[in-house]
């Protein structure tokens, strides 16, 4: 598997990269531009105010002013410009509207993380499949996906040769494995459960996210099966197993998973995973997520979910700076997964994913996983999405 750096290396140097602005140059054209908006892209450290050509499907130029001939325009003033979202915990795929509905947030690519194993893994798979945007899964460790009475609570769900025999058939779509370690998910099984997704994920060289928290074995004896790559999400669940001690220090073995390449990431959630005096612990030890990411379902929009930039805006309240913000979603996100290798930058030459996003000042109320509220002075709406360089329908 290539690195980025290999990548970027590779990508840079073939044809359709080079050709795209000097075409450009000698016709001025343009798909569209969005005009005159604050664009932020972490990728390149960027933060000022322009405008975005596109064309052929891909990022053409972005400069303070650009003036060429376009078919069509979409106002930013006043508006973030940002790369396409990136979530790498939904559950979208889990009904046919899921993947359309977050695409309309700005949600330009999704992983599906575990909704369904072996035995239904074809459904996910179709519905991400027919996703207007890029879509992968996860397959769940648990041949029947997620069930109310737990996963794996019977070990022999756990069926590695079922899982691996899905990912064989499926080697496009599937690109990692989830294992939902929560003690009424797998209780007492969560070590071999994990142990067992490994098994499965050795011989593709693909990730394993965890779902961690309110685990019966201690986090750090979950920790150690971890490999690079892989993917911790719920960090900021609370006790018993979280993060942190109780004096609010971040666990030495936390850190060291970090330190060989284990990502961290948010896992908003409903129940469970989010809360608001943890998550303060947690920031204030300086232990900033990856990642954000939504686990988001259709009924999430409802309640405590509701958008990606709803989930991004708990994080601006809880002090952290609006680029990281947006790097956590776009950028940071773009590296956990291959599949995004490309995206998640606005860089001349990238698929044009693009999210336009408005920033409100105001009072607003966010909620954790526990019914605390929080009131915070800004909050992040979806305003207009653009996919491979065309602009989505917006949600009414
Ligand atoms: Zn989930």
């Amino acid at each position: 598997m290539m690195n980025r750096r290999q990548f970027v290396c590779t990508a840079t140097s073939a044809a359709a990269f080079v050709r795209i602005p000097d075409v450009l140059a000698a016709t001025t054209k343009y798909d569209l531009i969005i005009k005159g908006g604050r664009v932020i892209d972490p990728s390149r450290k960027l933060d000022a105010t322009r405008d975005v050509g596109i064309a052929q499907g891909r990022i053409a130029a972005i400069a303070a002013n650009i003036s060429g001939d376009a078919a069509e325009t979409i106002d930013a003033h006043g508006k973030l410009v940002v790369p396409g979202l990136i979530d790498i915990h939904t559950h979208a795929a889990r009904a046919k509207e899921g993947p359309e509905l977050c695409l309309a947030d700005g949600v330009t690519g999704f992983i599906d993380a575990g909704s369904q194993g072996a035995d239904r893994i074809a459904e996910t798979i179709a519905i991400a499949k027919s996703a207007p945007q890029q879509g992968r899964v996860l397959i769940n460790i648990g041949r029947a996906g997620i069930l109310p009475e737990g996963d794996t609570m019977d070990l022999n769900r756990a069926d590695v040769a079922a899982a691996r025999e899905a990912i064989g058939r499926n080697r496009d779509m599937i690109v990692g494995i989830k294992a939902r370690l929560s003690r009424d998910v797998a209780g007492a099984n969560d070590f071999e459960v994990l142990r067992r997704a490994q098994e499965v994920a050795t011989p593709f060289n693909i990730p394993v996210m965890i779902h961690m928290g309110q685990t019966v074995s201690p986090l750090p004896k979950l920790l150690a099966l971890l490999k690079s790559g892989d993917v911790v999400t719920h960090m900021f669940a609370p006790p018993p197993n979280s993060i942190i001690d109780d004096a609010g220090h971040i666990l030495p073995e936390v850190m060291a998973a970090r330190r060989r390449g284990v990502r961290f990431d948010l896992g908003n959630g409903r129940s469970g995973h989010l809360r608001w005096d943890i998550a303060d612990q947690v920031m204030k030890a300086g232990f900033l997520p990856d990642t954000f990411s939504t686990d988001w379902t259709p009924e999430g929009r409802a309640a405590g979910v509701i958008n990606f930039e709803n989930v991004m805006s708990k994080f601006l309240m809880l002090g952290m700076p609006l680029d990281q913000v947006i790097a956590c979603a776009t950028v940071n996100a773009s590296r956990a997964f291959p599949v995004f290798r490309d995206r998640g930058t606005l860089k001349v030459g990238a698929p044009a994913d693009v999210a336009v996003i408005e920033l409100r000042e105001g009072t607003f109320e966010f909620v954790d996983n526990y019914e605390g509220k929080r009131s915070g002075r800004q909050r992040l709406f979806p305003s207009a999405t653009v996919l491979a360089g065309k602009r989505v329908a917006t949600r009414a």
